[in-house]
């Protein structure tokens, strides 16, 4: 018995050094399992005289009870320690301030159509759509550029199988809007337009915004005074412009638009190569052949088109010199723009 009250005390000096449920457990397994210490004893019964049994097997169960009752106070313990602790890993310090909601917000160069348009507007101008996937007819005859016309080259064309192609300008707009409103007209047409070519300056997808005047008498000075005024107005700055000879079929004289630069004034600078002007726009009046394909009397009527890219207008508005960066969706780029 001797041996019997010193197994309870080691018992119950293990059970209070356990310091987790599952050591305790281990415990309890080792101590009161089929095979634990304390059962054995209960087991060894059989081996004592008849006589001295029932006092024995009180006091072996006696002990079995207090070593029971030992883990499971010590298991109550232990589970209250472990909620305390999962609950202090888990605190929330609801006094943070929150993550906040990130905000969107439009596109560099939907903001720059979105002003384009608006000045256009205000100057009688309506905005037109059309279909990005073109037929030869719109996107090239009606404009004046024949099959095999030499100027075809000057458009490195997507073409489908089917002999469709993706717009490479947005002039076949001109087309559908005269055929079917007829004349007079004023309209801007923006949107994609699509050329094989690519570099810091290029994107086989970028952005154009061609207008269309048709009426009676209207002139290469009205245009002149259209385009003036649009550019002073969309980058807010007194801007000088000029327009060079140039060449395109659908078009009539065609001229090359150019703006003194918008970072330098005019002195000269990287940007516009040290010349004091940016290359922004062509234009000229519509070619008579165009205009009849569209159905109009190129007799009664005359017309004006011009065509900018507004990704360049962005890029010069912004400030911003990859074109590329546009179109890479990084964040941390369009972020900037959020708020101007
Ligand atoms: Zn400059």
């Amino acid at each position: 018995m001797q041996e019997l009250s010193s197994l309870v005390e080691r018992a119950l000096a293990e059970v209070a050094a356990c310091a987790g449920l599952a050591a305790l457990d281990e415990a309890r397994v080792r101590w009161l399992g089929k095979k634990g210490t304390l059962t054995e004893q209960l087991k060894s019964l059989g081996s004592l005289p008849a006589a001295e049994r029932p006092a024995a097997g009180l006091r072996i169960n006696d002990a079995k009870t207090r070593v029971q009752a030992a883990i499971e106070a010590r298991r109550e313990v232990l589970t209250r320690e472990e909620i305390e602790r999962t609950l202090a890993a888990g605190k929330i310090d609801v006094s943070l301030p929150g993550r906040g909601e990130g905000r969107g917000g439009l596109h560099p160069v939907t903001k720059a159509r979105l002003r384009i348009e608006a000045l256009f507007q205000r100057a009688g101008f309506e905005v037109a759509t059309g279909p990005e996937i073109e037929d030869d007819f719109h996107n090239f005859e009606a404009l004046n550029f024949p099959l095999n016309h030499p100027a075809r080259a000057m458009h490195d064309t997507f073409y489908f199988p089917d002999g469709k192609l993706l717009r490479t300008h947005t002039s076949p707009v001109q087309i559908r809007a005269m055929l079917e409103r007829g004349a007079p007209l004023a309209v801007v047409a923006p949107g994609r337009v699509y050329r094989c070519d690519s570099d810091m300056t290029h994107s086989p997808m970028f952005h154009q915004i061609e207008g269309l005047k048709v009426g009676e008498a209207v002139s290469f000075a009205n245009m002149k005074a259209m385009l003036h005024g649009f550019l002073q107005a969309f980058f807010e700055q007194d801007l000088a412009m000029r327009l060079r000879p140039s060449y395109f079929p659908f078009t009539e004289p065609s001229a090359e638009v150019d703006m003194s630069c918008v970072f330098c004034g005019g002195k000269g600078c990287r940007t516009c190569k040290h010349t004091g002007w940016l290359e922004i726009a062509g234009c000229g009046m519509v070619h008579p052949n165009v205009l009849m394909a569209s159905g109009i009397d190129a007799e009664r009527y005359s017309g004006y088109a011009f065509g900018m890219g507004i990704d360049r207008l962005t890029m010069l508005r912004y400030g911003v010199n990859d074109l590329r960066l546009f179109f890479e969706n990084d964040l941390r780029f369009l972020e900037q723009f959020r708020t101007l």
